[in-house]
């Protein structure tokens, strides 16, 4: 895992061996816009770490970097509140693949509606769920008045309630359901594995970000249907420094700092 800076390039220019062309990028290396910028002036591509299986067992088992996939406010609606909203008979018009697999962002959206503001074009997530759930960041509570407790998706007995409007004028009001997600890491089985995480631990993660922090208390979920990611709202994203795509570092599991870690950080 390397941090590449335009420093970095110009020092191995400057030992007389020229910059290979594409650029290697290992799992984890960091290219600073000014370095990815050195490498375009001069036409050089970068080939991206291959991914195959052999070469994620031995990525993960060294360095357990898992991408960061930030949430923005969503909802998800039951196959009732769908026919609520938009009539008998509706299907929701799948819009692009999300990165878990079978969920799906629709073309349709809804208006929030709080008691000092609404949210206008929220997005739904597909496909329909047993109970209707609305995703929202903190922030997002703030300007239309709610202050959403935060739980795990899935788990909102005792949560707020909210209005929520189709295009069409259509209006539902749902008695619990609004949360500020909990975060939490989606993993498949064999990456759990790897990484030796149980369902339900409780993860430390380490941004490796501009504004490093540590996440502290991170659920694990785990599912044949999940792919590795680290799930994050919006206002979580910001104060880290955090976008789609970044990594962050699994230092510890159930309050166990990882060896690799314990030095490093006494
Ligand atoms: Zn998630």
């Amino acid at each position: 895992m390397a941090h590449i800076t335009e420093l970095s390039l110009r020092a191995m220019l400057g030992r007389g061996k020229g910059l290979p062309n594409p650029f290697p990028l290992s799992v984890g290396d960091k290219l600073t816009p000014a370095a990815a910028d050195f490498l375009k002036q001069r036409n050089i591509g970068l080939v991206r770490p291959r991914q195959d299986d052999r070469d994620r067992v031995r990525d993960l088992t060294i360095h357990p970097l898992i991408p960061v996939g930030v949430s923005g406010r969503h909802v998800h609606l039951s196959a009732e509140h769908i026919t609520a909203l938009f009539g008998a008979g509706h299907k929701l018009r799948p819009l692009r693949e999300l990165s878990q697999k079978g969920q799906y962002a629709t073309q349709e959206t809804v208006t929030i509606v709080g008691p000092k503001g609404k949210i206008p074009d929220v997005r739904i997530l597909g496909p329909s769920r047993g109970t209707t759930q609305v995703e929202i960041s903190r922030t997002d509570g703030y300007r239309i008045g709610v202050n959403p407790l935060v739980r795990l998706s899935g788990d909102i007995q005792g949560t707020h309630g909210i209005t929520l409007v189709s295009h069409t004028g259509s209006i539902i009001e749902i008695k619990e359901g609004l949360i500020v997600a909990r975060n939490h890491v989606h993993f498949s089985p064999e990456d759990a594995k790897l990484l030796h995480v149980a369902q339900g631990d409780r993860l430390k993660l380490q941004t490796q970000s501009e504004r490093p922090l540590i996440f502290a208390d991170v659920i694990a979920r785990i599912s044949s249907h999940y792919s590795l990611e680290f799930h994050i709202d919006t206002d979580e994203a910001n104060a880290a420094h955090l976008d789609t795509g970044h990594t962050v570092r699994l230092i510890g599991i159930n309050g166990k700092m990882k060896d690799s870690v314990e030095g490093e950080l006494s």
